[in-house]
């Protein structure tokens, strides 16, 4: 065999057995789910789901578990924001508000919705806190976002407990509070035109967003959430407005 057939029948030997998946991720990790496992998704989440459950997975944070809907988590975000308000000198309160101004603040300029295209996921996590900041998104909804989540998940026996999920959970509520890019224009041959761009919401921004709120909240929960936590999920099943 010349040298150069050896080499080529060596980068195809590689080739091939790096498209063999290794034997304990040919199918998916979900149990019950035998369908062929993927080593991504087209966000660059690291996942050994099924197209279906790494689709799921990316969009909440959970190859199982659905989203928490606005109406379940609706009462313990009431109860927080109450919370929050009454204990606005709390220092450990102040602190998690002046964190999250702080990632306002460290964003980096706006950009609107239909420039994100081909950013990194970070950058993109810093683009949504740039459009809360020009939303004048009140900080104190951000931080009630992740102690309502985590109101939530402890008023659930079903949730899923893993941090990347309270992450994504929280991120969604906060991704949704600052709206997309809407436009109107007027054009010489159809008339009025509108743009309206969302910023998509699924994939490894939502985990930088997360983290950057589960940072931003960290001592709050450590010093003074966690009874308060406890009463206000209390509070809120008492009035039969926990999630099932
Ligand atoms: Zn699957």
């Amino acid at each position: 065999m010349s040298n150069w057939a050896a080499k080529r029948n060596r980068r195809n030997e590689v080739k091939t057995r790096a498209a063999e998946p290794s034997h304990m991720f040919r199918h998916c990790r979900v149990i019950g789910c035998n369908k062929p496992a993927r080593a991504g998704t087209e966000d660059g989440l690291d996942t050994y789901f099924c197209r279906t459950h790494s689709d799921h997975y990316s969009r909440h944070g959970s190859p199982y578990n659905r989203s928490y809907t606005a109406k379940e988590l609706g009462p313990y975000r009431k109860a927080v924001l109450a919370w929050l308000e009454a204990n606005a000198e709390d220092q450990w309160v102040r602190n998690a508000v002046d964190r999250v101004e702080t990632l306002y603040r460290a964003a980096g300029p706006h950009l609107e919705a239909f420039r994100l295209r081909g950013l990194s996921p970070e950058a993109r996590s810093k683009a949504a806190w740039a459009r809360l900041r020009k939303a004048k998104t009140d900080p104190r909804r951000v931080v009630a976002a992740w102690l309502a989540v985590e109101m939530a998940i402890a008023a659930d026996p079903q949730a899923d407990r893993k941090s990347e999920y309270k992450r994504v959970q929280t991120a969604k509520l906060v991704h949704r509070m600052a709206s997309g890019t809407h436009k109107r224009w007027q054009s010489g041959v159809g008339g009025e035109q509108e743009l309206h761009v969302y910023p998509r919401s699924r994939g490894r921004v939502l985990r930088h967003i997360g983290s950057d709120i589960e940072e931003a909240t960290a001592l709050l929960v450590e010093h003074t959430a966690s009874p308060m936590l406890q009463g206000s999920a209390r509070y809120a099943e008492d009035r039969g407005q926990g999630p099932g």
